[in-house]
């Protein structure tokens, strides 16, 4: 039983459909794969409608973009209710401040680079959320740089003189509002350093308090030290430790199925949520 739990499609910064995304999951030998774009869920009709015929499982799911002190954290949420008030305002409002900040981005791009607003609209899918891979498709699109890699490493980086800040919600704020859509709330990446700064230890005993469920230990983005001090605090914290490739289609070398969860984790997943969102079961009969 083969199972990822973080990927991520047109919707967000993915470069497949969400339906390609479930065929690529097939092909790849896995059983059950989740749907997590950043800060929507738009995605999930399409997910939720191929993945019987695609032969997957499906776990609907969201990786938020949070702050705590200024340093970025991405939640990872499973099942949740993807009407919940709270946590409805607190993405659109995400939302939102992404395209503004996208829009501010390209200004400062501009007259080194020759980018305008349209440039990027053309590469992000109708509704999407707007993040800088779609500048990164944008510079590619324009011959200015070859591959996201360089876009980033060039023009993009967080603390890079072209670099706009997004609103993002407090992660102990969002480790409440998943909680509160009866989701399953997973700290995504948490020793991700290479990214830029990481969390304390004392961040993640905060969010464990908070209600959070699990980390993702498991990421091609954990060194040794990084994966065996993810799973001490796992343990120490009583949480549950997951895998995931973090896919984002051709957008990233993150290959499907490059690190996976135990079953009996999934299980817990499905034990704690309380929304009436599902994982959608493959009919193997
Ligand atoms: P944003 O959400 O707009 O701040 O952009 C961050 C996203 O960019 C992450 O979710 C990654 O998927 C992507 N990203 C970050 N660094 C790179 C990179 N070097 N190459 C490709 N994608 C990247
Ligand atoms: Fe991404
Ligand atoms: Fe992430
Ligand atoms: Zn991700």
């Amino acid at each position: 039983m083969l199972i990822d739990l973080h990927t991520h499609s047109t919707a967000s910064d993915g470069t497949q459909a969400p339906a390609e995304v479930l065929r690529a999951a097939h092909a790849a030998g896995l059983d059950v794969v989740a749907l997590t774009d950043h800060d929507t869920t738009r995605g999930w009709p399409e997910a939720i409608a191929a993945a019987p015929d695609v032969g997957v499982t499906l776990v609907p799911g969201i990786e938020i973009s949070c702050a705590a002190d200024g340093i970025s954290v991405h939640l990872l949420g499973y099942l949740i209710d993807p009407q919940a008030p709270g946590l409805l305002a607190e993405l659109e409002h995400a939302r939102t401040s992404r395209r503004t900040r996208a829009r501010r981005m390209v200004e400062l791009l501009a007259d080194d680079t020759g980018l305008v607003w349209e440039d990027v609209v053309a590469q992000a899918a109708p509704g999407a959320t707007v993040g800088r891979p779609h500048i990164a498709d944008a510079l590619i699109a324009k011959g200015v740089v070859a591959s996201r890699e360089q876009a980033f490493a060039e023009y993009l980086r967080s603390r890079g003189r072209y670099h706009v800040a997004h609103y993002a919600p407090d992660v102990v704020h969002a480790v409440q509002l998943v909680r509160a859509a009866g989701g399953v709330p997973v700290m995504a990446h948490p020793m991700a350093a290479e990214r830029g700064r990481v969390v304390g230890d004392d961040v993640i005993e905060q969010l464990a308090d908070a209600g959070l469920a699990g980390l993702e230990v498991h990421h091609r983005d954990h060194d040794a030290v990084a994966t065996s001090h993810a799973a001490d605090l796992v343990k120490r914290l009583g949480l549950f430790a997951t895998g995931s490739s973090d896919y984002h289609g051709d957008g990233k070398p993150n290959r499907l199925g490059e690190h996976t969860t135990e079953p009996a984790v999934l299980a817990e997943i499905v034990r704690q949520a309380t929304s009436g969102t599902r994982v959608v079961e493959v009919d193997r009969s």
